[in-house]
């Protein structure tokens, strides 16, 4: 019998436990998936205010982290992934982590978030020796946990995880850790590290770019965004360094939770439905042009759009186009929160036209399944997009997604081709209000002229497989590769 590969995830977030974004998903949905693929994973995070910690079982003695000004005692919480097995350890240091939030208030930053997730990465190292645990692969996420690396290949020197694998995945090259190079001693690393090929970049402290340095392999979320952020548009300023990484980088897209979001079991919906049996679309539209006050009408086209309200999503083009959209008999209705000027003019926009536009700034995810279900059409016009999920959803959904031809977009959505009525959706390239607009607009050309084409796209968009199985798969093989290059032969 091959013994089971075992593999740390290292992360800030790990849904449900504590989410922002699409990292928690990514963290709370891959690991049981790998698990039931027979590897032995497990999952340390911190533990959040606001998480249920009563659940969690309490594990004996307290760990010791070396942090820069001495030993940080800690408790450690044990718990399990919903719907697994997968062990998910939450490190209890209040100090650090009995806050509101998970980085600080919106728009800013905790001031001492870098010593908060040295502890982070120091500490998950710490409790898997504590454990007798050690791992083939540490699988770490994003900035918060870009120090994993740089500790197993320094601190861990000679020492049993030494010989650990690391992987690093990029969920979004925005999000950095860069600090100030004074701050290079919370990291409790010494100035032999502080070079170009360390932490230092421009003069900064780049946490991301150690990682990028440091990793055995690295990873991001798509197959399209592994080359875009090797160019100078979507680096980050990191495009070089990926560059010269380009054979150790691979992009895995991501997968969603099947179960949650499936029109024939959804219970948010006024009705279930699958490709075979599409009346119950139709009533979920009925009903989310009732809930959003629009005209209740079959024939007209449902335009939707859920998510941040930020210039990455291009929401400001949205709204720029908005003018031209709202000229022509179709609906539109929009969730999402985010920018507070973006929020104040979608909402004068949605004011103006209450018969063709509703606007809701909330946080909703109930409403967000409606939207999915009752919409024809979905608007992501990204500036940039790691992967996305939400046109993962709305192809899971029949809904047909509008989508600037970047990142994730490209690898999950197929072009639709007028001639032969082939693909799920329509791209775009030039981010422009004028472009989006003539976008929207063939849509609609496409609803009133060849509904024939919009009802096979939706077959086609239902039938994908957008499942973790998948992706797991992929992982699995990333690690098999990240073990043999660390030990110079094959895992067995
Ligand atoms: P990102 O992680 O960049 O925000 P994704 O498309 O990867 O974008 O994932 C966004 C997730 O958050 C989806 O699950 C989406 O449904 C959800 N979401 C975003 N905004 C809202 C909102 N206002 N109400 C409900 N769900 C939302």
């Amino acid at each position: 019998m091959p013994r089971p590969m075992k593999v740390l995830f290292v992360a800030s977030e790990c849904a449900p436990f504590a989410k922002t974004g699409g990292l928690g998903d990514v963290v709370g949905a891959l690991p049981a998936a790998l698990a039931a693929n027979g590897v032995d994973v497990r999952v340390v995070v911190p533990l959040y205010a606001g998480m249920p910690w009563h659940r969690f079982e309490r594990l004996e003695g307290p760990l010791a982290v070396p942090m820069w000004w001495g030993s940080a005692r800690c408790a450690v919480r044990l718990a399990r992934l919903p719907r697994s097995d997968v062990r998910v350890y939450a490190l209890e240091y209040r100090r650090y982590f009995d806050r509101p939030h998970l980085y600080g208030p919106p728009g800013d930053a905790y001031g001492d978030n870098l010593e908060r997730f040295a502890f982070l990465s120091r500490g998950a190292l710490e409790l898997a020796k504590a454990l007798g645990w050690l791992p083939d692969v540490i699988h770490c996420h994003d900035w918060q946990t870009a120090l994993v690396p740089v500790y197993v290949n320094t601190v861990e020197w000679a020492q049993p995880l030494h010989g650990a694998a690391t992987v690093y995945t990029i969920h979004n090259l925005a999000y950095q850790g860069v600090f100030d190079p004074g701050a290079l001693a919370v990291t409790g690393l010494g100035r032999e590290l502080w070079h170009p090929t360390g932490f230092e970049h421009f003069g900064t402290l780049n946490l991301t770019k150690a990682a990028l340095y440091h990793a055995t392999l690295l990873s991001t979320v798509s197959p399209t965004y592994a080359r875009e952020i090797q160019t100078p548009e979507q680096g980050f300023g990191l495009d070089g360094v990926l560059a010269s990484r380009r054979g150790d980088l691979v992009g895995i897209l991501n997968g969603i939770d099947v179960v949650e979001w499936d029109p024939r079991t959804d219970p948010h919906l006024a009705a279930r439905y699958d490709a075979n049996d599409l009346a119950g679309k139709a009533r979920c539209k009925a009903a989310l042009q009732a809930e959003a006050g629009l005209p209740v009408r079959a024939d007209v086209p449902l335009f939707a759009l859920v998510g941040r309200l930020t210039g990455q999503k291009g929401v400001d083009v949205l709204a720029a186009a908005l003018d031209r959209v709202l000229a022509w008999d179709l609906q539109l209705v929009l969730l999402g929160t985010g920018d507070p000027d973006l929020e104040a003019a979608l909402g004068a926009a949605a004011a103006r036209r209450p018969d063709r536009f509703r606007a809701w700034i909330a946080f909703d995810e109930p409403r967000a399944h409606r939207v999915e279900a009752g919409a024809d059409f979905f608007l992501m016009p990204s500036r940039f997009e790691p992967c996305g999920l939400n046109q993962m959803y709305s192809l899971r959904y029949g809904t047909l997604p509008i989508v600037r031809a970047t990142g994730g977009l490209v690898d999950t959505v197929a072009p639709y081709d007028e001639r032969t009525g082939a693909g799920t959706g329509f791209l775009f390239r030039d981010l422009g209000p004028g472009s989006l607009a003539d976008t929207i607009g063939w849509a609609l050309s496409t609803w009133w002229d060849r509904p024939a084409h919009v009802a096979a796209m939706r077959r086609r968009a239902m039938a994908e497989d957008f499942s973790w199985a998948r992706a797991a798969r992929a992982y699995e093989a990333l690690y098999r590769d990240a073990w043999a290059r660390r030990r110079g032969r094959p895992f067995a």
